[in-house]
């Protein structure tokens, strides 16, 4: 990066909060995504730290003066290379913009700066009893920002839906330096096309967000949680269409091999407590009154027992209920190292059993495994290809293929939640037509002219 860039971004922040050395900037450069698949980024890249949205736009004037690319550092937790700046670029890292401005409980909204990670948010709303924000992604060190701007989903979406049904408002700096208020704390708004929810999951190519305001609710007071045995996926997934069918409305529904439980367990030194069958599905409920939670238990257990499960675990208290889903959480560290590709695809929920069944059946044609885990009643599947002694197999491009065309042939998306980022630019012709790929390049010129936001990302250029 050029002195001059340098000396420019140390007198907009202060000296402390850019950094050149080449350790410390490549923990700045890379999210959770495999190692296999990381996309190689470029170290001249330089880290700068804004205090406030006033440094951000700064920073992207001149950024968009001079041709520089900008890509923003979140929380980090993403899952497809986003935060990678693939050409020499300034990394914004978003961690001092963490203040909370407002949780305001006559609206029920909350305000806060980009850089608010969900744990901090979590922490603030249990000082203020019986209130929550519902979206909750896995890694509770993803920032609100973050979390925008890849429309993150989750386990809980199955009930509350996903970022978009929860946030009002947001500020953005454009890739002119000008910064923009989008919507507020309005729960109707009509008033021209909608940009606010275009800049929401556009992972940084449109705009840079610094503020947000999400819809708060009144958080349910009785929870349990139950973990289910089938001797198959299909037969777990079409019990989950059944549950919802008859009413019942789980906070969460996750599907998961047993070897990926037992694994995880394991690694967390703790048991999974199912031993028959091989496809278990922990289901997360919360309730307004305690027979609302037995109630909702016992059709949970007929339906399941109609589709042959074999065992059913109930955890009451708040640590048997943790220890359950810290499980289904960690089970990404079981096979991380081992990964040739990893998808986020999606179908209609309603398809799911048959979806599933035929992705075993064409990878088991290719005589390899792909262990799944899945956000079951949301149609949302994540599995992978793996590698075979430490190296990518050699069908690993065809076998993508293929079950990409079987995802589209249940009328499914490449990417539920974790979005396209660098890691599935190149594969986002296979799902858009011509004319909505040419419609989105329009949009990204009318953002952003120069290319400078995020380049390499969402859409090929
Ligand atoms: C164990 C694990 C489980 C996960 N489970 C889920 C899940 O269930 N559902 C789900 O949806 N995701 C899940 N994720 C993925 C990830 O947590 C989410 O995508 C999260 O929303 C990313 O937030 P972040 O702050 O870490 O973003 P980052 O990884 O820092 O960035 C993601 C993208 O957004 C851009 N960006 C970040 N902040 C801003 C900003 N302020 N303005 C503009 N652009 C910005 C970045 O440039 C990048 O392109 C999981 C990840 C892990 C590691």
């Amino acid at each position: 990066m050029k002195k001059e860039t340098i000396d420019y971004l140390m007198n907009t922040v202060g000296s402390d909060f850019v950094i050149t050395n080449n350790g410390q900037k490549l923990s700045y450069m890379y999210d959770e995504i495999e190692h296999n698949v990381r996309p190689e980024v470029n170290i001249s890249s330089i880290v700068v730290k804004p205090l406030n949205s006033n440094e951000v736009a700064e920073i992207v004037k001149y950024a968009n003066e001079n041709k520089i690319p900008v890509v923003v550092y979140g929380g980090g937790t993403g899952l497809c290379g986003g935060v990678s700046p693939i050409k020499e670029s300034i990394v914004i890292s978003m961690e001092r913009m963490n203040k909370i401005i407002e949780i305001d409980e006559k609206n029920m909204m909350a305000v806060v700066e980009a850089g608010v990670t969900l744990a901090q948010l979590i922490e603030e709303l249990e000082k203020h009893d019986g209130i929550c924000f519902p979206v909750h992604p896995g890694d509770e060190g993803a920032q609100m920002g973050g979390m925008v701007a890849t429309n993150a989903g989750g386990a809980r979406a199955v009930r509350h839906g996903i970022m978009r049904n929860h946030i009002k408002g947001i500020e953005v700096v454009l890739a002119s330096g000008e910064i923009l208020r989008l919507g507020g704390k309005l729960l109707k708004d009509n008033s021209g096309y909608n940009l606010l929810q275009l800049i929401m999951g556009s992972e940084g190519t449109l705009a840079i967000i610094t503020k947000i305001t999400l819809r708060l609710y009144p958080e349910d007071k009785y929870t349990a949680s139950v973990v289910m045995a089938f001797e198959n996926v299909s037969d777990a997934s079409n019990a989950v269409l059944e549950i919802i069918k008859n009413g019942v409305s789980p906070l969460a529904v996750e599907y998961q091999d047993r070897y990926l439980n037992v694994e995880s367990a394991e690694l967390l030194g703790l048991h999974w407590p199912l031993d028959k069958g091989k496809a278990d599905i922990l289901i997360i409920l919360s309730e307004k009154s305690e027979e609302a939670l037995y109630n909702s238990c016992e059709i949970i257990n007929d339906i399941c027992k109609k589709y042959n499960a074999n065992k059913a675990v109930f955890a009451g208290t708040k640590k048997e209920q943790g220890e359950m889903l810290a499980i289904r959480s960690g089970s990404y560290e079981v096979i991380k190292d081992n990964i040739a590709y990893s998808f986020d695809m999606a179908v209609p929920a309603g398809y799911m059993p048959d979806f599933l069944n035929d992705l075993w059946e064409l990878v088991t044609s290719y005589n390899t495994i792909s262990y799944i885990t899945a956000h079951l009643a949301d149609g949302n599947v994540h599995n992978d290809i793996y590698m075979i002694d430490g190296k990518n197999p050699k069908y690993l491009e065809e076998l993508k293929i293929k079950m990409y065309q079987l995802c589209f042939k249940y009328e499914g998306t490449l990417t539920g939640e974790h979005g396209i980022g660098k890691l599935r630019i190149k594969d986002l012709i296979l799902q858009k037509s011509k004319v909505e790929i040419e419609l989105m390049k329009n949009i990204k010129k009318a953002f952003d002219p120069n290319n400078i936001l995020n380049p390499g990302t969402v859409i090929d250029m």
